[in-house]
This record gives structure tokens, C-alpha cells and sequence, in this order.
């Protein structure tokens, strides 16, 4: 049976790909310092003789022991609100919990995944996005600590894969949504669905002309299930490549949940990119990926999420 660890595993993300694993056969340990997870969405999961959970910080030294074949480096703050609160904490698992995560991908000769972002990408002077473009970011603005932690975490996982010749996977996720976000998370859909279902207005910053391309969860996870068991170890975007405007998203939102809520723009905050929109031919070329699931169907099933959650 082959084992493979998942830091961040109760975040959404993180438990979804435990799910995967699972049941392609896996066993899995699964980390988790809870900053931003919430067992509630792992507990399914912990009678498992299969699964085994870590409340740990993986900015400190990592043991697991025994074999290990595969490592998926998910734990972060990933939303905008979350790595304003935690800065340091966002730098240091991006920094110092990826350098532990390589140096144990070394020790036991395990292949590593690590979850980079769209957001390498910063407010992008090229649209779409494709992996040659090296990005527009503000190392200094108040995304930085997020947008360079994960530039960071792609340069040591270059390095770890050239110079220790360490087998490793660099996934860029673009925007990505689905049941087991947290309606508290601050992002567009989350807060969009928390407002429409309570009849608050909804908060579009800025004039919503600025665009997002959201991908489904479980599109996203079988990209990253083939990228894993691929040999390519640059980057790859994973993503879904239609593209909409915020206030589009919003008035999605107000249809599907049959709200009285109106919109209203509010400030928009510093550095927020204009546009962002995958370019997802590498993905299709390499990985013969590309997403199956509707944004009105992904809409569906997120929402029905969120009323067990209201
Ligand atoms: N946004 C918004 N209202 C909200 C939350 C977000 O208009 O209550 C906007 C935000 O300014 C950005 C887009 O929605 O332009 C997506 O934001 P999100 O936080 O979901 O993710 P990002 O792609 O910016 O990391």
C-alpha cells in the first residue's frame, strides 16, 4: 500500500485530496496545525484505520516514520483576509515548512507536490496566464506575504528537484471553490452565498469589473491526482479557464439562492489583480486534464454545502 502525508489537511483543499487518496487505495497521514482547518472536515475520516491525523506545525521539524512514497504540501493561509491576519505565519509555511517538507521528500525518497498559486502570477500584465509568464508582484504589498512565499516555495522545490535531485511536482491553482470553504474565508463566493442566504447585501469590491476563473474542487483534485503521478516536475496551471467578472459571480449567486439581496460596491482593496484567467494547453497537453464540471452545477452543489452551514 503506498503512504502519502497531506500537510494541511483539514483545510478545504487538503481534505478533499485525503478523500482522493483514499479511495484510490492510499494510506494517508494527514497534518494539520488547525490555524485555518476545521476537523469537521476530516472527521469522517478519523475512524479510518487508513488515515492518521497529526495536530502539527509543519514549520517545525517533520518526522514521520517509516516509508513514505508521496508528500502533498497543502498547509496555508489562502485567503486574502487570513494572510493579513497571519503574515508571518503564511511566510513561514510557505518558506520554512516547505524547506522541511523537501528535506523529508529527500530522507525518504519521496515524490513532492507543492501547492503554488495563480497568485505567482500577481496582477498579470499577460492574459491568460501561461507558465513562461514570470508575473507582476508587489513583494512589499499586503499579498506579498502570501505571493512570495509560494515564489519561494517554487524556487526551493527547483532547487531541491536540480541540485538533491529530489522528485518533485509544482501545481499553480487558480481560483477553486466547492463544499468545506469556509463561509467565514472572506473570498468572493463564500461571502456572496453567507450574504445572499441571510438577505445582506452583497459586498463586490470595487466596481466588479475585475475578473476570476473558478474552478470546481473536484476538477482541481483530479488535475492534481494526475499531475502527482506524472513526470513533469515544472509548474503547472490547474485551473478553469472561463473567465467571468465579480459582479457576474454575484449575480450567479443572488439567482441560484433566489436572494433579495442587492449588490453594493465597496472599496477595493490594494493590489487586488485586474484579471486572471488560466492557460490551461500544458495541463491538457501533458496531463490530458481539463475541467468537466459547469460553474452552474459547481454553483449547486457549493450552495447546497453552505445550507447545511446556515
Ligand atoms: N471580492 C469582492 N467581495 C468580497 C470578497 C471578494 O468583491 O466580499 C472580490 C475581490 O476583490 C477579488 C475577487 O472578488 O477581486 C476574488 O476575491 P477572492 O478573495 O475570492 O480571491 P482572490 O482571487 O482575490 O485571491
Amino acid at each position: 500500500m503506498k503512504k502519502i502525508l497531506i500537510t494541511g489537511v483539514a483545510g478545504f483543499l487538503g481534505s478533499h485530496l485525503a478523500d482522493r487518496f483514499l479511495k484510490e487505495g492510499f494510506e494517508v497521514i494527514g497534518m494539520d496545525n488547525l490555524l485555518t482547518g476545521n476537523m469537521e472536515n476530516i472527521s469522517h475520516l478519523m475512524p479510518l484505520k487508513e488515515f492518521d491525523f497529526h495536530h502539527y506545525d509543519v514549520t517545525k521539524f517533520v518526522h514521520v516514520s517509516g516509508n513514505l512514497d508521496y508528500i502533498l504540501h497543502f498547509a496555508s493561509p489562502a485567503s486574502p483576509i487570513d494572510y493579513l491576519k497571519m503574515p508571518i505565519q503564511t511566510l513561514k509555511v510557505g518558506a520554512l515548512g516547505t524547506h522541511n517538507l523537501l528535506g523529508l521528500a529527500k530522507e525518504k525518497s519521496a515524490r513532492i507536490l507543492v501547492a503554488s498559486t495563480s497568485e505567482v502570477y500577481g496582477d498579470p500584465l499577460e492574459h491568460p496566464q501561461k507558465e513562461t509568464y514570470w508575473g507582476n508582484v508587489n513583494p512589499v504589498g499586503p499579498r506579498g506575504v502570501y505571493d512570495e512565499a509560494k515564489r519561494f516555495m517554487e524556487a526551493i522545490t527547483m532547487a531541491y528537484n536540480n541540485f538533491h535531485n529530489v522528485e518533485t511536482r509544482i501545481v499553480r491553482i487558480f481560483n477553486t471553490y466547492g463544499p468545506r470553504m469556509r463561509m467565514d474565508d472572506g473570498r468572493a463566493l463564500p461571502t456572496f452565498f453567507s450574504q445572499a442566504m441571510k438577505g445582506e447585501d452583497i459586498t463586490v469590491f470595487g466596481d466588479g469589473s475585475q475578473t476570476r476563473s473558478f474552478c470546481y474542487v473536484d476538477d482541481l483534485v483530479e488535475g492534481i491526482y494526475r499531475l502527482l503521478l506524472s513526470d513533469h516536475h515544472e509548474p503547472v496551471n490547474v485551473g478553469n479557464p472561463h473567465e467571468i467578472t465579480i459582479n457576474q459571480a454575484a449575480e450567479e449567486v443572488i439567482k441560484l439562492t433566489g436572494s433579495n439581496s442587492k449588490i453594493i460596491h465597496t472599496a477595493l482593496p490594494k493590489d487586488d489583480p485586474k484579471v486572471r484567467q488560466p492557460d490551461i494547453t500544458k495541463a491538457k497537453t501533458i496531463l490530458g486534464w481539463e475541467p468537466k464540471i459547469s460553474r452552474e452545477e459547481g454553483l449547486k452543489r457549493t450552495y447546497e454545502y453552505f445550507k447545511t452551514k446556515v
